[in-house]
């Protein structure tokens, strides 16, 4: 582990590869409403969270997920070119990968990327596993319309080690997250896919934990199982003093039913909790003007 600004940081694993490419286009127009273009620095992820849908879209193995990524390095400048050119709308960062994951410690593209919407007044909306966001913090305060968020979908942190190892430890994503409001910032959390409560806790005391680190919304959904991701997860699981309470991520009845009692809980401490479900989409959750598609379970 790394330190950074007091907070433990994954280090790189020796067996990881990055490697460097440049691009044509850095915006995509993004199909989620709410948001109009999706911005990601990076292909790939150090996080190789089991769950991960990204693997899907990019169509890689599952197994390969994890291992390497590929650092976008003329990311910022062709950004700045588009913002010239196409109508102003607002950025998600990311909705592919986590923009703040160790490499950008060196390579600094998203922080670029930043600049540029900065100069040219475009919103944003930012989303991490990684406290190293915390690094941006002067940028973020010169945002006239910036949200930012951290993707916890558990506060137990042994279920986090077990699912999405490579990923910061909640404390220190909590505590990110209430240096963000502490600095006056808008934030929210992307609680997907939902862990089942662990360890003990209960939908009262997640919702107080959310509510005392500043957090103003959070959003949620059921994990989606398809194209591997319970397999790779069961995988994790297995030998694991949490397999049993684990396993029931994939028992959509129990879930939703934990997520009704979340939702009561949030709103009981005066925090915003919006949810998809899966087969009714649209009635059940109209994404608000910040709602990033890693917020739903993917960076
Ligand atoms: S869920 Fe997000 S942080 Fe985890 S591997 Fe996928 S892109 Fe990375």
């Amino acid at each position: 582990m790394d330190e950074i600004l007091g907070i433990s940081v994954a280090s790189p694993r020796d067996t990881f590869s990055i490697r460097e490419t440049t691009v044509r286009q850095a915006l995509r127009p993004d199909p989620l409403p709410g948001i109009d273009y999706s911005f990601n620095p990076y292909v790939g992820c150090y996080h190789g969270c089991a769950f991960c849908y990204v693997p899907r879209l990019l169509q890689i193995d599952r197994a390969e997920w994890g291992t390497s990524v590929v650092v976008k390095r003329n990311a910022a400048s062709v950004l700045a070119k588009e913002t010239k050119r196409l109508r102003k709308g607002l950025v998600a960062i990311s909705t592919a990968t986590d923009p703040y994951q160790f490499v950008e410690g060196k390579y600094r593209i998203t922080r670029h990327a930043l600049e540029v919407l900065l100069r040219a007044d475009w919103p944003v909306s930012v989303l991490s596993r990684s406290p190293l966001m915390l690094r941006d913090l002067d940028l973020f305060a010169r945002f006239r319309s910036i949200e930012v968020g951290m993707s916890i979908p558990t506060l137990d942190d042994r279920a986090r080690a077990l699912l999405e190892p490579w990923a910061p430890p909640i404390e220190g994503r909590l505590r990110c997250l209430r240096a963000l409001a502490d600095a006056g910032l808008t934030t929210f959390v992307g609680f997907a896919p939902a862990y089942p409560p662990t360890a003990g806790w209960t939908p009262a005391q997640i919702a107080e934990a959310f509510a005392s680190a500043g957090v103003r919304k959070i959003f949620s959904r059921v994990l989606d199982p398809r194209w591997g991701a319970r397999d790779a997860m069961l995988a994790r699981l297995a030998g694991s003093p949490l397999d049993r309470e684990l396993r029931l991520i994939s028992n959509v009845a129990y879930m939703n039913s934990f997520l009704d009692s979340l939702a009561d809980a949030c709103h009981a401490c005066g925090v915003d909790f919006r949810r998809w479900r899966d087969e009714s989409p649209r009635n059940e959750f109209t994404p608000q003007p910040a709602t990033p598609l890693m917020a739903l379970g993917a960076e």
